[in-house]
């Protein structure tokens, strides 16, 4: 394969003079064809998914349970009207037991005028005492949340800071809306205890009094844990110290940067350590790196935390801007979730030690952390970005890129399972929708992946990095159109119709070209098939593939709805056209139609082939004539072999000593005067 070449395009009007009234009637003869369409659609049967393996690890937490009882608190005060200059927390762990004991003491004002005081807290723990300053504050109990009656008439007035104290005990009960917010468990052959928390997304009111609704931020926090002599505690920020005392030990967490509460955890258990310290590209720049890893998964753990995270830092640094909370650390605590994990501010809880989940829980530092979705309708800007940057990671730095093009199919594919599904969350009451894999994850990281083909990675990096440095938005919240808004200023141009159809609306375009050449000059007709012709159109930059006498060129069309037609010279002689050869573009496999003569009307595909074990199976139409020949290409482009098809059959079995590896191969027929291509997919 060639590399890509300039390319040369031309309006027809514009064609070579001599050729003018040649080219005119190509033009007719392509717009005729589009009045009629027997090819039938792809079966989407045909669509191959990869459910396991590497590609279905990098969620953040597997899918919770659902109580469509549980819903978020809707009292006033917790949406975005407190502020909290700093939180602390003391608490008393034992990962031998499911409990909690200890205090919260916060310093904090309020945006408007209030009488009461909503703290979120389940009514399964037990409020011993309430104290404001050093004033004991009566208070009352709704079955989520804690109800404080400030004792001043006219209520507590607006901007005035105040203290107040919960020292509070119980059970936390097991959140069946959530990823378990207070979880314990026994992991490695000898049954070791271990205790986690994961808050997100309606968690935090499990296991502390807290203001959990998105849109409130701490400016500081300090998390003290007191656990048994010989167990660790992770936890935010900076470990500042440890006491021992007696049997017990305590430690201090210290974090000085903004951080919503869903993002703060901890995990208790018996760890082994390991401390890294991370140059990244610019010099002298470097991040601290804490790893908490069980004892009997350090020989997995340390050697991949070692060859891995360093160059991940390094890229998200270089694409984003340095680490975000490098005057502090970065850092593991391994839990006993199922292969999933949690993006706690400077300290990620790992269920496993895979290089996606790696990717993508760091990733989240980023996107999720120092840039916050407002709302869980946006949470797209958590998850999606977390799971395209793995992409990022699979293209440059792991495997020579051999996950790339995988990383692309798998959610290319598993979107298009989902076509009736938005990437925009209208129901946020359920857990299970707000975190639905295909969409949050596959679909938003894809569209991201999609976005970046469309504006260059120049821009899409300064767009993103303005994004990430916005005062109020950096340390602070975000919602979908703010992200569109810096990606516009940072290509000068709109977006609304990608944002419109990608992120907001459902379904996805199926397009068709059809095309004919003269030698090296091609005709291109494209519109788009799907939706309907009336539905509003996916317009954005498409990519086709030119392949002829050895050569290949990517080509481009700018699709803007309507349909087009474009000229181009090729350095050669095109025998077949591929639509997306890079897995690009979200859409329904496409037709392309035509070829080299004009007396095999496009809409007869010749044949069709299906992958069955170690066979490749086609099948002829009664449009392909003769002997034939076909050759077969692998996803990367090579030619796997060649064999004459048997002219006195419609039916042709081509065996293979090896069942092919799964992707999209190419199969091209030729036969007197007839070219046919396929794109052939091969499931796992
Ligand atoms: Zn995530």
């Amino acid at each position: 394969m060639m590399a890509p070449r300039p390319l040369t395009s031309r309006p027809m009007t514009a064609a070579i003079p001599g050729r003018l009234h040649r080219a005119a009637l190509l033009v007719l003869w392509l717009m005729a064809l589009g009045l009629v369409c027997p090819f039938p659609p792809e079966s989407l049967a045909q669509i191959p998914f990869q459910e396991t393996g590497a590609l279905n690890t990098h969620v953040c937490r597997p899918v919770g349970t659902v109580d469509p009882g549980l819903r978020p608190p809707s009292q006033p005060n917790t949406f975005s009207a407190v502020r909290i200059q700093k939180q602390e927390l003391s608490l008393r762990l034992d990962p031998e037991q499911r409990y909690v004991a200890g205090q919260v003491s916060y310093r904090l004002g309020l945006d408007a005028q209030a009488d009461e005081l909503y703290v979120d807290l389940n009514r399964a723990l037990q409020v011993d005492s309430v104290w404001l300053s050093d004033q004991p504050l009566s208070f009352r109990r709704d079955t989520l949340q804690l109800v404080l009656a400030f004792p001043i008439p006219g209520g507590w007035p607006a901007g005035q800071l105040f203290d107040l104290r919960i020292r509070y005990a119980g059970v936390p009960p097991i959140n069946p809306n959530g990823f378990g917010s207070f979880m314990t468990a026994r992991h490695s052959a000898d049954s070791i205890p271990v205790l986690w928390t994961l808050s997100q997304p309606y968690g935090c009111r499990d296991w502390w009094p807290s203001f959990q609704h998105l849109g409130v931020r701490a400016d500081t926090t300090i998390l003290v844990t007191d656990v048994p002599l010989g167990y660790r505690a992770g936890g935010p920020g900076l470990l500042t110290r440890i006491d021992t005392i007696g049997q017990r030990v305590r430690y201090h967490w210290h974090h000085q940067y903004s951080m919503p509460p869903y993002l703060l955890g901890t995990a208790v258990s018996r760890y082994e350590v390991l401390e890294q310290k991370v140059p990244l590209s610019t010099p002298g720049d470097t991040v601290q790196v804490l790893n908490y890893v069980y004892t009997a998964d350090t020989a997995l753990a340390f050697p991949r935390l070692r060859n891995w995270l360093p160059d991940m830092l390094r890229l998200f640094s270089d694409w984003f801007g340095p680490y975000p909370f490098a005057n502090e650390k970065y850092g593991h605590m391994q839990i006993s979730i199922f292969s999933g994990g949690m993006e706690h501010n400077t300290m990620s809880s790992m269920g496993s030690w895979g290089y996606d989940l790696m990717a993508h829980e760091l990733a989240h530092q980023w996107f999720g952390n120092t840039v916050t979705c407002a709302s869980w309708q946006d949470i797209w800007l958590n998850e999606g970005f977390a799971t395209w940057m793995v992409s990022l990671c699979f293209e440059d730095i792991h495997d020579n890129g051999y996950w790339f093009l995988p990383w692309k199919r798998g959610n290319l594919n598993s979107a298009l399972r989902v076509p009736a599904d938005t990437v925009f969350v209208t129901d946020t009451s359920l857990t299970q929708r707000i975190f639905r894999q295909r969409t949050t994850y596959h679909k938003a990281g894809f569209v991201l992946h999609q976005l970046r083909r469309q504006l260059g990675d120049s821009v899409m990096a300064a767009g993103l990095r303005a994004y990430l440095q916005a005062p109020g938005i950096r340390f602070g919240f975000a919602r979908t159109p703010q992200l569109q808004g810096f990606l516009e200023q940072a290509c000068q141009c709109s977006l609304d119709g990608f944002f419109r159809r990608y992120i907001y609306e459902s379904g996805y375009p199926r397009y068709q070209f059809r095309w004919t050449s003269d030698g090296a000059d091609v005709w291109l007709h494209t519109r788009q098939l799907e939706p309907e012709p009336s539905a509003r159109p996916f317009a954005q930059r498409l990519f086709l593939r030119a392949y002829g006498g050895g050569d290949s060129l990517n080509l481009t069309v700018d699709f803007n709805g309507s349909a087009r037609i474009d000229a181009f010279t090729l350095p050669f002689t095109p025998d077949s056209l591929v639509f997306d050869p890079d897995a690009d573009i979200l859409a329904w496999p496409a037709e392309v139609l035509g070829g080299q003569t004009s007396d095999a009307p496009g809409g007869y595909t010749g044949f069709t082939a299906t992958f069955k074990g170690n066979s490749l199976c086609i099948d002829r139409s009664m449009a392909l004539r003769g002997e034939a020949r076909a050759d077969l290409y692998d996803p990367a482009g090579r030619l796997l072999g060649s064999r004459l098809l048997n002219d006195q059959s419609l039916y042709d079995e081509w065996v293979w000593p090896f069942a092919p590896s799964s992707g999209w191969y190419v199969l091209r027929v030729r036969a007197e005067s007839q070219f046919f291509s396929r794109l052939i997919p091969k499931a796992p």
